[in-house]
């Protein structure tokens, strides 16, 4: 979902520390290395794996709890290869990524710093979303083959359904991060449009305030009847992480 600057030395992070990062690292347990990017799960999104798997079997049985449970984990999998997506980005410009978190809201690849030229911050901010698409065309190339060879009837039963849904969420997750809602990828295409044109500072608040209004959109939107729960935690994480990221800012234009 978006990336985030790993903690350089402890006066800046008591500068600039949030609740959120606290709470990340706390309850967050490594569950692998992968090209020496820790991969980490936060205890909340188990606890969000173990809900899904209790409302799939009310509905269900067993069979759908493990159904629920395991389209659940493929979800992920695709966040997870977007976050590697910005993380192999940011390595090209010899930027390292300690760690990638997985949250119930997404995840969140905590870059050793942002590169300081605006395209290649527009680079490492497409990266995440460019895997969805290249995701997206497979599964629509899968699909397709199997329509053809087989009959549509039977698509279900050769998980045509999990496929579908699938590709659904990776078109969602492109379109959710396309929403210029800074530190979200798309704020941070904005922030780097933004910045070849006009100062650093300047190009950060434009976008950080940009990204705070839709903020308060996500949280006005997720008491609605299409809101859920998920769409406010987002709206919170937007709002701070904005102002978070310009506070740093402001640290760095030194004022
Ligand atoms: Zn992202």
């Amino acid at each position: 979902m978006c990336v985030r600057r790993a903690r350089r030395s402890r006066k800046h992070y008591r500068q600039t520390a949030r609740p959120e990062n606290l709470f990340f690292m706390r309850w967050s347990y490594r569950i692998a290395r992968v090209a020496g990017i820790d991969v980490k799960i936060h205890i909340t999104f188990l606890l969000l794996l173990a809900w899904f798997g209790a409302v799939y079997w009310r509905g269900g049985g067993a069979a759908g709890a493990i159904q629920g449970v395991g389209f659940t984990l493929l979800l992920f999998l695709c966040v997870l290869l977007h976050e590697f997506g910005h993380a192999f980005a940011a390595r090209a410009y010899g930027i390292r990524t300690p760690d990638i978190t997985l949250l119930p809201i997404g995840g969140v690849a905590r870059l050793e710093r942002m590169p300081d030229k605006p395209v290649q911050e527009l680079i490492v901010a497409v990266a995440g979303p460019a895997v969805n698409v290249v995701i997206a065309f497979l599964l629509v190339f899968v699909l397709a083959a199997k329509i053809s060879v087989e009959n549509i009837a039977d698509l279900d039963l050769a998980g045509g359904n999990l496929l579908t849904n699938l590709l659904a969420v990776n078109v969602m997750l492109v379109a959710f991060n396309a929403i210029p809602a800074f530190p979200m990828d798309g704020g941070r295409v904005l922030r780097a449009l933004l910045a070849m044109k006009m100062n650093h500072l300047l190009a950060t608040t434009i976008a950080a305030r940009v990204g705070q209004v839709l903020a308060v959109g996500f949280a006005l939107a997720s008491f609605t009847d299409y809101g859920s729960p998920m769409l406010l935690l987002i709206a919170l994480f937007v709002f701070s992480g904005a102002q978070q990221e310009l506070a740093y800012a402001r640290l760095r234009a030194g004022g």
